[in-house]
């Protein structure tokens, strides 16, 4: 399937200045994110680290590439070098790694906080005490080398619009409670529009634009 040019320009026309723009490439061919390259788009978002590092090799070096699947921590060191926002923090042990592997890059590197806010239990993200736990550390200035710039959330995949606005307002409340935090990245295909509704400033959308996936390009 093409890339959605019109869907493009009508999503930003949507989002205007409320919300950044994150196209969400994970499995589509580098000549998709070429194509809307060239329409203007410099935020991608990529899930795989392999991937991610194949495409950045050989795509235009002004993109800024958004790291969004759950990350290990082994595989940090491969896309330190380059990535321009990690949103998937999941774990203290994670942040400590990007702390090590910004400082061996001589960077400093920016992500946020992933906080569990859907129903499902498979997802990945914080609870309440470990965010606590995290960010006192945060505030004690324990980590050199990263700045956590804000929270990240999925909400529960569900035609119910009830639940996952109450899941978007409930990472809202989180976000407005911590002070510094600038962004709130929440919002996908299907539920982007509840997510600026309930006040994220950051969407990761994917198949609206490049079609549904096929993993086996993979
Ligand atoms: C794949 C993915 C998206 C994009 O999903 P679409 O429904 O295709 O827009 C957004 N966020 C995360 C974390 C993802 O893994």
């Amino acid at each position: 399937m093409a890339i959605q040019l019109e869907k493009y320009k009508a999503i930003l026309a949507e989002l205007k200045d409320k919300a950044t723009l994150i196209a969400v490439s994970k499995t589509n061919p580098v000549e998709d994110l070429q194509a809307l390259y060239d329409a203007g788009q410099r935020d991608f978002g990529e899930n795989y680290v392999q991937e991610l590092v194949d495409k950045a090799s050989i795509l235009p070096k002004d993109i800024r590439w958004h790291f969004i699947g759950h990350l290990q921590s082994n595989k940090v060191k491969y896309i330190a070098p380059f990535v321009h926002l990690i949103h998937c923090v999941d774990s203290l042990g994670l942040l400590k790694e990007i702390d090590k592997q910004a400082a061996k890059n001589n960077r400093s590197m920016d992500c946020l906080l992933q906080i569990h806010i859907a129903k499902e239990e498979t997802k990945f993200g914080l609870n309440n005490d470990e965010l606590n736990e995290i960010l006192a550390l945060v505030k004690a200035d324990s980590f050199k080398n990263v700045r956590v710039l804000g929270l990240m959330g999925m909400a529960s995949f569900s035609d119910d619009k009830n639940l996952v606005k109450q899941e978007f307002n409930g990472l809202k409340k989180l976000f407005d409670a911590t002070d510094n935090f600038s962004i709130l990245s929440m919002g996908m295909s299907g539920d982007y529009a509840l997510a600026i509704e309930a006040g994220s400033n950051m969407v990761r959308i994917g198949s609206l634009l490049f079609g549904a996936r096929n993993y086996s390009n993979l």
